[in-house]
């Protein structure tokens, strides 16, 4: 048996109010004149936030554009762009959801490794460690913030540079930056953790390391969206720590059948991550029964529209690629389902999956 030894994130600030200390945590990360980058996600530009971000001397700040989850050719595009005016930089620092937290890590790498991200697509391909990294979340659920991947489309795959090169040097856990995140996007977004959890907690992966984490963040979600009735300053204090626990959980085990079958929504139609998996959990009671019963109340009680008919009028050809991108996903089925999950999930039983989505 081969245990998994894996890297962690480096140091970890939490508290409200705490973005205020950037200044202080990157001073000795500075690098002669080499600049801090900030890529802070592009809802943020003119907004107060923009303003707090602690700039010196020839640093940046890119309003990156997240509108579409990120691809290779964007990160390409970003390190290239820095190398030719600086030729190194002292750090990358993302700020914003999943989204801009993954371009920070994949331009960090792309900083110091030759060619294009997509090469490094993959498990354990990143040759060399990136520039200092940090990450801010400004949403809460993906786990981005603690995970060892940063998850990119490339030309052929829509699949994570995964390295022990990958994890944040530093992230900043500061729940004010989630308070104004909109109702539908906090939901979605936090549903990403709750579903890690049930894929965790019910996958053959298991173990007691990724359950004492698991079973906390899941018991958060429960809290934030079953058990109060309104939001408030702790709900966002919570469900960050369950994203952060969430993260945990499927670092020492894996994710599941939701997000086996939204990477395929995500590839053909560029369905996001956490509107995917929801769409994807609606219709998963044969899997996650409990699960899938107790997300259909949160959806009812937190008056969220999850979109149905996605994949209405796609033709044979779209429904091969998805069910390909999917099945391609071997350890989260492996996960999921067992080592004979490929007795389990056919591809005809995957196809009649996506028709009802
Ligand atoms: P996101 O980063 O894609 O952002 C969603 C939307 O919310 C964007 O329009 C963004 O501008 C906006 N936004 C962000 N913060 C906001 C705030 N405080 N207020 C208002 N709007 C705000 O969303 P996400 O769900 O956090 O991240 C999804 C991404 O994370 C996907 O690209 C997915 O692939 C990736 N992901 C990565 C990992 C990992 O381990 N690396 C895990 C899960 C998901
Ligand atoms: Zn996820």
């Amino acid at each position: 048996m081969q245990f998994r030894n894996f890297k962690m994130i480096g140091y970890v600030v939490y508290g409200r109010g705490c973005f205020n200390q950037l200044d202080e945590i990157l001073a000795p990360r500075r690098v002669n004149d080499a600049p801090m980058v900030f890529l802070v996600d592009h809802f943020f530009e003119g907004k107060p936030l923009a303003n707090r971000v602690p700039l010196r001397g020839n640093d940046q700040i890119i309003f990156v554009d997240v509108t579409h989850e990120p691809k290779t050719t964007y990160v390409d595009k970003l390190a290239q762009g820095l190398k030719e005016q600086f030729g190194t930089v002292s750090g990358v620092i993302g700020i914003g959801g999943g989204s801009a937290m993954d371009l920070a890590k994949a331009v960090s790498l792309m900083m110091t490794n030759p060619g294009s991200s997509a090469d490094y697509q993959g498990w354990d391909l990143v040759k060399n460690p990136g520039v200092y990294k940090a990450g801010i979340p400004t949403l809460s659920g993906t786990g981005a913030e603690v995970s060892r991947t940063t998850v990119l489309t490339g030309p052929v795959r829509k699949l994570g540079m995964n390295s022990d090169f990958t994890p944040f040097d530093q992230i900043v856990l500061d729940p004010e930056l989630t308070a104004n995140a909109p109702v539908n996007q906090r939901f979605y977004t936090g549903m990403d953790c709750y579903i890690h959890c049930i894929e965790s907690l019910q996958g053959t992966y298991i173990n007691e390391f990724s359950k004492s984490y698991g079973e906390k963040a899941l018991d958060i979600c429960q809290e934030v969206f079953v058990r109060k009735n309104h939001w408030d300053a702790e709900s966002d204090e919570k469900l960050m720590m369950a994203s952060y626990a969430g993260g945990m959980s499927i670092a020492y085990s894996q994710v599941g059948v939701a997000h086996a079958v939204s990477y395929g929504l995500g590839y053909l139609l560029g369905t996001k991550h956490g509107i995917g998996n929801c769409i994807v959990m609606n219709h998963l009671e044969e899997y996650y029964p409990e699960g899938v019963k107790e997300f259909k109340h949160m959806v009812e009680k937190n008056n969220i529209e999850i979109p149905t008919g996605i994949c209405k009028g796609l033709s044979e050809e779209d429904f091969d690629k998805m069910i390909g991108v999917s099945m391609g996903m071997k350890p989260l089925w492996e996960n999921a389902l067992g080592k004979d999950w490929e007795k389990i999930m056919t591809r005809e039983k995957l196809r009649a999956l996506y028709d009802k989505l």
